[in-house]
């Protein structure tokens, strides 16, 4: 059985004093959901101050993206080691955003994946195809694609650690949610690959996250089906209400 994992992405949002309120709010009030990982990730500016407000809790800490180097001269980057030595556990790998907006490569997303690893923090990988590469019945090649270079030259046991973030780029922030029909066929999809190119236990312990649009209403049926194991959430992780409720509804799911 996975572990059900939610993930909040922040984005560029809440300065150091508004990201750790938010976190010392989240951190009382998910003390009772024992059967889920949580993570949230804040700003860099904020980490250290949100890795303070919820020690000794449930809530692991992630960053946003890092550069590859572990150190140098590479100004106004962040290396993978810093952010391990700050207690970051998890890494947002290859968000659409970064993709997009800032040219990240895919040849750039697999460093970012082996640097991840040599520090000692669990990526999640995030993969998703645009609107235009689904109508042009492409979504299932540009995922393979994003999958297959992102994981090269790791280990078995290291792929086995990845989460995958499928976020169908249409569905973030625009409020429009795949169907739980069409999002489980896509996770199966990925689960697929993992099974055509890995030892069986790698498949089996890989969590894959739906991420784009999920909102309390949302949740509970999109968690439901077999091989959507979390979610990562952007909007709806900026308000304890809308995380809480995502959490709610999942953990009511389970049962
Ligand atoms: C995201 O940024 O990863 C995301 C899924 O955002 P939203 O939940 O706002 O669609």
């Amino acid at each position: 059985m996975r572990r059900p994992f939610i993930a909040g992405n922040w984005k560029m949002n809440l300065n150091i004093e508004e990201a750790t309120t938010l976190a010392s709010a989240l951190a009382q009030q998910t003390a009772s959901f024992r059967n889920v990982d949580i993570a949230i990730a804040p700003t860099h500016l904020a980490l250290s101050s949100v890795i303070n407000a919820v020690k000794n809790t449930g809530i692991h800490v992630a960053s946003q993206n890092h550069y590859f180097e572990e150190s140098g001269a590479y100004t106004g980057q962040v290396s993978p080691t810093m952010l391990r030595a700050a207690g970051v556990a998890y890494a947002l790998v290859g968000h659409s955003e970064r993709r997009t907006l800032f040219n990240e490569s895919l040849a750039e997303v697999n460093k970012k994946m082996q640097a991840a690893f040599q520090a000692g923090l669990l990526p999640i990988l995030c993969v998703g195809e645009t609107l235009a590469e689904r109508n042009q019945n492409s979504a299932e090649s540009v995922i393979k694609e994003q999958i297959e270079t992102a994981l090269d030259g790791l280990s078995a046991d290291q792929v086995a650690a990845v989460t995958i973030a499928y976020e169908p780029v249409w569905a973030i922030g625009t409020g429009i949610t795949a169907s739980p029909r069409d999002a489980q066929q896509i996770h199966a999809f990925i689960r697929k690959l993992l099974v055509d190119r890995y030892p069986a236990f790698v498949a089996e312990d890989v969590r894959i996250q739906y991420g784009g649009s999920v909102k309390p209403h949302n949740a509970a049926e999109l968690l439901a089906q077999p091989d959507i194991d979390g979610a990562l959430v952007g909007g709806a992780s900026l308000t304890v209400d809308a995380f809480v409720g995502i959490l709610h509804a999942i953990t009511e799911t389970q049962g």
